[in-house]
């Protein structure tokens, strides 16, 4: 069903842009048309919330202010600069998309939205976003507010993470998509969800576009498929410090390349510290799961392989360390 027999698509832009006029939010990477600045903030928003980012994002761009200079940059340097915003495989995408525009492309950004799709981690919603908001090109773009907007709008029974569910609000988002100025368009939509057409309460009584909206149950929508079920794991670790140094591990798992407490190894924490209680209990979401991380006091353990080190304790602020370890080092050298 085309949008046209739904409503009014030029009514609907003008109310939605005369209200966006007025209440749009002021966010940093809305202040360029930089397509490496807006590659940045897109990633970083990417499973995270606009007021975590923005410290972050102003301080990758001090930090590394262009391709140019990301693609030098050491990979522990740019897994230090993303420390606490998790998921660091972006930082690693982001890192390779440098050196990709760097030696394949003469340091030239592509406008085109197939040969953006083709660098790592950038999918169709990252391609579509940068190409709207550097280069104002009319494509549209569906992240959480936007699909949450289109389903009600339009009100889209079909789960939203489904293929023809994804299929059907894309295809909403471009049928009311203007010809021109896409990113005010694109950025309003964005606004709407995030301020008026909230997942919980929606303010349909101050909706500026109320009178187009179909949805019957807003609260009830969008429709999502149920979720896996979350999987508890138990994860111990060892603190280990010995003549103001620690020992930490290079991560080859979840956290690649970061350096965490080296896990414990179960023979000698039967030997010698069954009867000693943790000194650090805490818990984490990741992904599916819920992570209770333990830490075990152990004084006579050695490096013992490749990827274990010792570090001097004064230089642990500037180790790339995923927020869980950090925080129960930082808490475990501040009680010792
Ligand atoms: Fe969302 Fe309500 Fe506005 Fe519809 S009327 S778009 S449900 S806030």
């Amino acid at each position: 069903m085309n949008v046209s027999s739904v409503l009014n698509a030029q009514a609907f832009r003008r109310s939605l842009q005369r209200w966006y006029r007025r209440h749009k939010r002021d966010l940093p990477w809305r202040q360029t048309h930089d397509p490496y600045a807006i590659l940045v903030s897109e990633l970083m928003l990417q499973q995270t919330q606009v007021a975590t980012v923005i410290p972050y994002y102003n301080k990758w761009l001090r930090r590394f202010p262009d391709f140019a200079t990301l693609a030098q940059a050491r990979e522990s340097d740019v897994l230090h600069a993303w420390q606490g915003l998790g998921y660091y495989n972006r930082a690693r995408n982001l890192q390779a998309t440098a050196k990709l525009v760097q030696d394949r492309h003469g340091g030239i950004f592509s406008r085109d939205v197939a040969t953006m799709q083709m660098l790592p981690g950038v999918g169709r919603y990252t391609a579509n976003a940068v190409a709207s908001f550097a280069f104002d090109q009319p494509v549209p773009i569906v992240e959480a507010n936007i699909a949450r907007v289109m389903a009600r709008l339009f009100n889209e029974r079909r789960p939203i993470d489904s293929t023809r569910g994804q299929k059907n609000i894309w295809q909403h988002a471009a049928d009311i998509l203007p010809s021109r100025h896409s990113a005010g368009h694109n950025s309003a939509l964005m606004d709407l969800g995030a301020l008026v057409c909230t997942s919980r309460k929606p303010k349909c009584g101050i909706c500026p576009v109320n009178k187009f909206c179909r949805a019957t149950n807003p609260e009830c929508l969008p429709v999502k498929r149920k979720r896996p079920k979350i999987r508890r794991l138990i994860e111990m670790h060892s603190l280990v410090v010995r003549r103001s140094r620690i020992l930490l591990q290079q991560s080859s798992k979840r956290w690649h390349g970061m350096w965490i407490l080296p896990p414990l190894k179960l023979d000698s924490f039967k030997r010698s510290s069954l009867r000693s209680p943790a000194i650090h209990t805490a818990t984490f979401p990741f992904t599916h799961h819920h992570v209770t991380l333990k830490v075990f006091a152990e004084s006579a353990r050695k490096a013992s392989n490749r990827s274990e080190r010792w570090f001097p304790i004064r230089e642990v602020d500037s180790i790339p360390i995923p927020s869980p370890h950090r925080r129960a080092i930082e808490q475990l050298l501040t009680n010792a």
